[in-house]
């Protein structure tokens, strides 16, 4: 039963359909609701066993009950790269194929790092293990210098926020951010301080007698996340916590999230899939691909000189020009394309010269001929078509061997126009596209 619901969990929320997984999750809260009061005095028999079987992405409710202080506060911070260590790191479900290959990652204290790749490529797997509800294979992670992947998942001392909220819907908001202070042992008079810094932080000063069904998505998730981050844990993690929102809200609670991370310098792991959320919020971003770190980087070195074809066609948009390598010198590499033209290209990772290459140039770095951007390629393709995108206006021409160039003009009068089939010239600099081996 347990597996049925961590792989449905999985499927419907990397889907974008919620109904299921908030029907189980709010059987559980059902269940919640009677354990904390009568199992407690009886024992601990029953919350073991709800604790079992609940599904993985519920668990971070019983770490919130029995989690302890000490965890986060007797560890020797230090503030170099190494609060947070991966050291290669693998993970098999089956015990046959890996669906974490080699994962190693550093992370300061008080960064905001993001894991960033395609549906499936094992985000939730590493927020899963660091949290402690998936076991690792294999390898070591540490907080602090010390191992953690025996330590149960409630010693962890870890925040987590959701996709799908999971707020206690039979308490206030007040009651929800309260919680895991109550079970911290917090006096009361102190718990009810907190409280109210934390409402008025997230701007919900008048709202902490509503119960979560009287609130708004956005509003949810803004306690949901002040919950994650009352108790002051050593790290939260928050797995495509605005997934669920509509884009006005998400560009919202991105500011909000950015906002308390300055505020308060927690240490946040955030997982997401939607780049231009990473770009803008990240200290460093690891991407990922079939469970295998790719790059890992602050956004401006990430989207400028991305280390393979990979990331370089997973964040932001390119072009991409095949040709053969003919020649290298330090930096540069001579490439030959389609029709006898040769370009100059910035040598990536593992080039070498005779070998197959694309080489990959971003639509706004590609300037269209009369223009006064200083330039050291140029080539001419035919022009297609351009759609109007608001504020600025995409054209697409095409190469002899049908490489499709797409270009991205600012919409001012400078605009050109084309007719169908004419040849369009374009030019660009070396430093602007990077040959990878293809
Ligand atoms: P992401 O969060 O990047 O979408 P996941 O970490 O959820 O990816 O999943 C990575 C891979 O592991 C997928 O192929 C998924 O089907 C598989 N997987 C995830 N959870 C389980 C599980 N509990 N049992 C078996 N396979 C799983
Ligand atoms: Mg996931």
């Amino acid at each position: 039963m347990n597996e049925a619901m961590k792989l449905n969990r999985t499927e419907v929320a990397d889907s974008g359909v919620y109904l299921y997984p908030c029907l189980i999750k709010t059987v559980y809260v059902l269940i919640l609701t009677f354990l904390p009061t009568k199992c407690r005095r009886k024992g601990n028999s029953h919350i073991a066993m709800a604790r079992r079987m609940a599904p993985r992405w519920f668990a971070p409710a019983f770490s919130l009950r029995a989690g302890s202080r000490k965890a986060g506060t007797s560890m020797p911070f230090d503030n170099d790269d190494n609060f947070l260590r991966f050291d290669s790191v693998k993970k098999s479900y089956d015990q046959k194929t890996l669906v974490i290959k080699d994962f190693s990652l550093n992370v300061a204290r008080g960064e905001f790092v993001t894991l960033l790749g395609p549906s499936g490529s094992g985000k939730t797997t590493v927020l899963m293990m660091l949290a402690g509800f998936e076991d690792v294979t294999s390898g070591d992670i540490s907080i602090a210098g010390q191992s953690i992947t025996k330590t149960a998942p409630y010693k962890r001392n870890i925040g987590m926020v959701f996709q799908n909220y999971a707020l206690f819907p039979h308490m206030t908001t007040a009651e929800n951010l309260a919680y895991p202070l109550q079970v911290r042992k917090m006096p009361k008079a102190d718990v009810k301080e907190r409280v109210n810094r934390y409402l008025d932080m997230i701007e919900l000063g008048d709202f902490g007698a509503r119960y979560p069904g009287q609130l708004s998505g956005g509003q949810r998730q803004r306690i949901a996340l002040a919950r994650a981050l009352i108790f002051e844990p050593t790290l939260t993690l928050m797995d495509e916590p605005l997934g669920a929102l509509d884009k006005k809200l998400r560009e919202q609670m991105q500011y909000e999230i950015t906002r308390m991370h300055k505020k308060l310098g927690f240490t946040v792991i955030y997982v997401t899939h939607d780049q231009t959320e990473a770009l803008s919020m990240s200290s460093r971003i690891a991407v990922f691909n079939e469970g295998v770190v790719q790059q890992y980087a602050p956004p401006v070195e990430l989207y400028e000189h991305p280390s393979n074809a990979f990331v370089a066609e997973f964040i932001g948009e390119n072009n991409f020009i095949p040709g053969n390598v003919r020649s290298i010198d330090g930096k540069v590499a001579q490439i030959d394309i389609v029709g006898g033209l040769t370009i100059s290209a910035t040598v990536g990772q593992g080039l070498s010269v005779g070998g197959r290459t694309v080489v990959s140039v971003r639509p706004e770095k590609l300037f269209i001929q009369p223009t006064e951007q200083a330039y050291e390629n140029e080539i001419s393709a035919a022009y297609v078509t351009h759609r109007y995108v608001g504020d600025f206006i995409r054209y697409y021409f095409q190469l002899a061997d049908g490489t499709e160039i797409n270009i991205k003009v600012l919409n001012d009068l400078a605009a050109p126009n084309f007719v169908e089939g004419e040849q369009g010239k374009f030019v660009w600099l070396i430093e602007d596209c990077i040959a990878f081996p293809a």
